[in-house]
């Protein structure tokens, strides 16, 4: 098959070490696979290259079969093929067992682990006699690629290929990352926003050039109030009154809440520095001065921080159990009952490469709150302040946010959003009815994939 008649068929890889839901540690993992899907679907071929880990999802993989095996790097490396979610993989299978250790990450060698299965790899596609147009790597783990290829493989037959470096978040590994921008074509990372925001770092400044956002998107069928085993009445825009009505109260039994018609507000996230614990903190007792009810979703892989939420649950499920809940730890299917349940979303980040949350959010009818940084910025528009900045990319304004890493500020976003609530109930439902039909989608991103894609090419 072919893209369209002006556009030929391209061939990509992706050399990466996790993809969702086989090989899933984070947001880079629904990155490769859903970028994947949308880019297949265009027309063009896409291959992924993936670690067999021994801790793979091995029900998620279909037609697993062992097809090859070659010799490199003073190892023999069995070659399986499967398919993901629609997708062709290729898993490699070094015999010396570097992939058996039951994580994706947390040895101490993971950076020659990745380095290595970078490089086997690139001589798998040279050996395989395949001829990518680009091969695409990612983030610190897969940013050998790049110059490996510079290296080892530009005058081999590989050498028609392009590369392109995408950055899903800076804080790790900056010194590889640095590298692997100098010999790529093109890189990337995950917002217009965060690529301005990360240009002047060291790692990034010298390669401004070649250097661009596009934000991520979310996967519509994944996340479809329409058609989701966890909420009760299924959805869309135009019941979405009933449909977060019945969410609501389901959650609210659920979690031993009052089923008061009161504002809701859900929190959704990792409890990390990143993600603006201060805030979250402040916001769960304004929400609360305001009559407003809480549920956090989270968890925190810091001791520390996980003990001071136990903390703060006792005291809110004792003062005030009927109007809050801190649920500590990790749940999808509750996490696409609060979404759908929710008024607002709240996402007080410090910093955020791109953010899925305010986007799942919006395609459930709840409203985001949230902190103008990276992706953020991007994807919430103010209902009162960015009127121009969302007529420019093309949408309606959706959301409230604020500026500062301060509780004034969050204050500032969060009165006007329990305003609404209380004050206009009509054009608060209509802005429900609005961001639910937003197209938060890989659709517009993966066009400018492609465009990337032509442009490395060039
Ligand atoms: P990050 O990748 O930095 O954690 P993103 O906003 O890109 O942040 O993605 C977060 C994803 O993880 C969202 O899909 C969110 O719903 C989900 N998530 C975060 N914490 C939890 C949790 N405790 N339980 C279930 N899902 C969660």
């Amino acid at each position: 098959v072919g893209g369209t008649a002006r556009e030929p068929a391209m061939k990509v890889v992706h050399i990466s070490v996790e993809m969702a839901p086989v090989a899933k540690v984070g947001g880079l993992a629904d990155v490769v696979t859903s970028l994947s899907r949308a880019i297949q679907e265009l027309g063009h071929s896409v291959e992924v290259i993936l670690p067999k880990y021994d801790c793979l999802k091995y029900n998620y993989i279909q037609n697993l079969q062992e097809t090859e095996r070659f010799h490199w790097g003073g190892t023999g490396i069995n070659v399986w093929n499967g398919t993901v979610e629609g997708l062709p993989v290729i898993f490699l299978e070094p015999e010396n067992g570097m992939f058996w250790a039951g994580c994706v990450y947390g040895r101490r060698d993971d950076g020659q682990r990745f380095g290595f299965f970078c490089n086997a790899a690139l001589e798998y596609l040279l050996q395989s006699g395949r001829r990518p147009d680009i091969i695409h790597c990612h983030d610190w783990s897969s940013a050998p690629v790049s110059w490996l290829f510079r290296e080892q493989y530009k005058q081999s037959n590989l050498a028609n290929a392009c590369v392109v470096f995408t950055i899903h978040n800076l804080e790790f590994g900056t010194a590889l990352i640095g590298r692997a921008m100098q010999f790529a074509d093109k890189a990337t990372t995950v917002s217009e926003t965060y690529a301005s925001e990360v240009s002047g770092n060291p790692a990034i400044s010298p390669h401004r050039h070649k250097f661009s956002g596009i934000r991520n998107g979310i996967d519509l069928e994944i996340w479809d109030p329409y058609n989701n085993a966890s909420i009760p009445l299924p959805y869309t825009s135009k019941d979405v009154v009933e449909g977060k009505k019945a969410a609501k109260k389901e959650l609210q039994s659920r979690l031993g809440l009052s089923q008061a018609d009161r504002p809701l507000v859900g929190i959704i996230t990792r409890l990390t520095a990143q993600k603006g614990i201060h805030l979250i903190k402040h916001a769960i007792w304004r929400t609360l001065d305001r009559g407003g009810q809480v549920v956090l979703l989270g968890s925190a892989p810091d001791p520390r921080i996980q003990s001071d939420f136990n903390n703060l649950a006792n005291q809110l499920h004792n003062s005030k159990g009927d109007m809050a809940r801190l649920c500590l730890h990790y749940d999808e299917p509750l996490s696409h009952l609060i979404y759908a349940g929710a008024d607002f979303i709240l996402i007080p980040s410090m910093f955020e490469p791109c953010g899925l949350t305010q986007m799942i959010a919006m395609r459930y009818g709840a409203i985001p709150v949230a902190r103008k940084t990276g992706g953020l910025n991007d994807t919430v528009f103010d209902v009162d302040h960015d009127h121009e900045r969302a007529a420019y990319n093309g949408v309606e304004p959706n959301g409230f946010s604020f500026d500062g890493a301060d509780a004034p500020g969050l204050d500032y976003a969060l009165n006007r959003a329990f305003s609404s609530w209380y004050e206009s109930r009509d054009w608060f439902h209509g802005l429900c009815k609005r961001v639910m039909e937003q197209d938060w989608s890989w659709n517009r991103p993966a066009l400018d994939y492609m465009e990337l894609y032509h442009n490395a090419r060039k």
